[in-house]
């Protein structure tokens, strides 16, 4: 008898709410003996979790983490290792597939994606991503803040979209504010820029207004939210942010 081969699969789950979680990401789950995550996450989805054998993790653990999860599916287990939003987007697929190679592990591994904090943060405000963006995390613990620097300013004078990720921590209460200072350098004040707090899950709230006045919710802005600062053509409409396609470079309507 051979030993029952052992998969791994890295979830994203979307934002928190089981329905904007994929079937794929379910099926994986319901398969699974081992669910590996931090709190948070885990009770999102508490109710597909009957019957696991749940291993709760802190944040800032992540390497243990991904170990112990390439550790029980080496040893023939189906094992859930659990993200939010999307698993490949400063998410777990990354480090997890690291150790993986550097251990040169034969175990099978499956990335599940899910909807991100960008679609999950416009869906709320309208439609401020309809046109090219750039994703930058202003979180300098595993990025040198003048690479970040770098990559805002060249965004920000390409006339990118621009989605902001982990705009504020505990520690790290001043990088929005840095943040768009140089964003202000190459967009006009009048550029729409949305704040979403806790996109598509409880406590889900947003404001929408300019780079001019953005500052003036640095206080509101915290780990748990997403900003989007608009291009050159996106405009606000009844709360909304419109960034339009281009269909109106092409047609009349
Ligand atoms: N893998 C996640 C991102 C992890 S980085 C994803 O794909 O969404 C953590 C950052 O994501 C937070 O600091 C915040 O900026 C953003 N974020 C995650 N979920 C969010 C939500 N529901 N609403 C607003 N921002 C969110």
């Amino acid at each position: 008898m051979t030993l029952e081969e052992g998969k791994l699969y890295i979830i994203g789950i979307g934002p928190g709410h089981l329905d904007l979680m994929t079937v794929a990401a379910q099926k994986a789950i319901s398969e699974s003996h081992y669910i590996i995550g931090n709190a948070t996450y885990l009770d999102y989805i508490r109710s597909l979790l009957s019957g696991k054998k749940i291993i709760t993790s802190s944040m800032g653990k992540e390497i243990a983490r991904a170990m112990h999860a390439i550790e029980l599916a080496s040893g023939g287990n189906i094992v859930s290792i659990i993200s939010g939003g999307d698993a490949g987007i400063y998410g777990m697929a990354g480090i997890v597939l690291e150790i993986a190679e550097k251990e040169d592990s034969d175990v099978k591994i499956e990335v599940v994606p899910g909807v991100t904090a960008a679609s999950a943060a416009a869906s709320t405000i309208g439609s401020p991503i309809t046109s090219d963006f750039a994703v930058i995390s202003l979180s300098d613990l595993l990025t040198p803040w003048e690479d970040i620097e770098k990559r805002l300013s060249s965004a920000a004078a390409s006339d990118f979209v621009i989605v902001l990720y982990n705009p504020k921590s505990r520690n790290r209460n001043t990088n929005f504010s840095r943040c768009m200072d140089i964003i202000k350098r190459y967009k006009s004040g009048s550029v729409p820029v949305g704040i979403v707090k806790n996109a598509l899950r409880d406590g889900e709230s947003t404001i929408v207004t300019t780079i001019e006045d953005a500052l003036d919710y640095d206080d509101f802005i915290d780990m748990h939210t997403t900003v989007i600062i608009g291009n050159s053509e996106s405009r606000i409409w009844k709360n909304r942010i419109i960034t339009p396609r281009g269909y109106h470079r092409k047609y009349d309507y």
